[in-house]
């Protein structure tokens, strides 16, 4: 662990309940595209640690996060009030499942598939040219309820011939995909809309966000035969969940 206090750069709310962070890399920092980092407030005695995924690509100027206030949470209201200028702690030593070079070579298409403030490593993945330039397409897929929530990835992602950005917006009329991404997998709906076949030959899968969504298409892709890596075996999905 090598914890260090840094300077916030930058600070924007880019949703009602989501605001974009920028942190100085300190001295020496380096980080995966995919991973993410411990951030804390220093204010307290007791730093309250929470991790962040981490949304700017490896090398990258700076550490970017995309945090959701969570109503009553402990430390993401407080994150969320950061203004440019102001410190922050740092846990330097980095982490994550989200590493696309553990997933078995050779598909041909890579889908992203997150909700809410998931999409923070994606954003960094689809701005990386290295992983990027593995594909031949790349699935980039937002479960929100409101558009309001996804509107900022127009602001942040890089448009590219090879990126097709798609949100599943469950509360507000209008999007293509408006029902939950499990419930979209389920009925072909998400597969129709994209006009691309998710199998374990062609396809690699990354989920990151709420563990119900986790789940349900974790075990929506065993039954395609697509599954993670294990004690060594390849593994065609990586995910991540925010939460218990
Ligand atoms: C590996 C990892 C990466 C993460 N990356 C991000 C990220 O990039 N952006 C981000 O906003 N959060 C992220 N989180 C969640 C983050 O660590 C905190 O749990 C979150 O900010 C709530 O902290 P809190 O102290 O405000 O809430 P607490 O007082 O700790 O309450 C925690 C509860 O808040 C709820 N919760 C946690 N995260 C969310 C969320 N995003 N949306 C809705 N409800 C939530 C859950 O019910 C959880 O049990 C990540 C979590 C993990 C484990």
């Amino acid at each position: 662990m090598a914890i260090c206090q840094t300077k916030v750069v930058h600070a924007q709310a880019v949703a009602d309940n989501v605001t974009h962070l920028k942190l100085a890399v300190p001295e020496g920092c380096q980080w995966m595209t995919g991973q993410f980092a411990r951030i804390a407030m220093p204010s307290t005695a007791e730093p309250q640690w929470r991790c962040y995924s981490i949304a700017s690509k490896a090398g990258a100027d700076t550490l970017d996060f995309f945090i959701a206030r969570v109503k009553g949470g402990a430390v993401s209201p407080r994150l969320c009030n950061l203004k440019a200028g102001e410190s922050i702690l740092l846990d330097t030593e980095m982490n994550g499942m989200l590493i696309e070079s553990r997933l078995q070579p050779g598909g041909r298409d890579l889908w992203l598939l997150s909700t809410g403030t998931g999409v923070a490593p994606f954003v960094a993945i689809v701005s990386d040219e290295s992983i990027m330039n593995k594909y031949e397409r790349v699935f980039l897929v937002h479960g929100v309820r409101n558009w309001n929530e996804t509107q900022y990835l127009q602001h942040v992602l890089k448009l590219q011939p090879k990126l097709r950005v798609m949100a599943s917006v469950t509360r507000d009329a209008g999007a293509l995909i408006d029902v939950r991404i499990p419930d979209a997998l389920e009925s072909g709906l998400l597969e129709a809309t994209a006009e691309a076949e998710i199998t374990p030959q062609a396809s690699r899968v990354m989920l990151c966000g709420n563990p119900a969504m986790v789940k349900a298409v974790r075990a929506a892709m065993r039954a395609r035969g697509i599954v993670s890596p294990r004690n060594g075996e390849p593994g065609q999905l990586l995910a991540e969940n925010f939460w218990l």
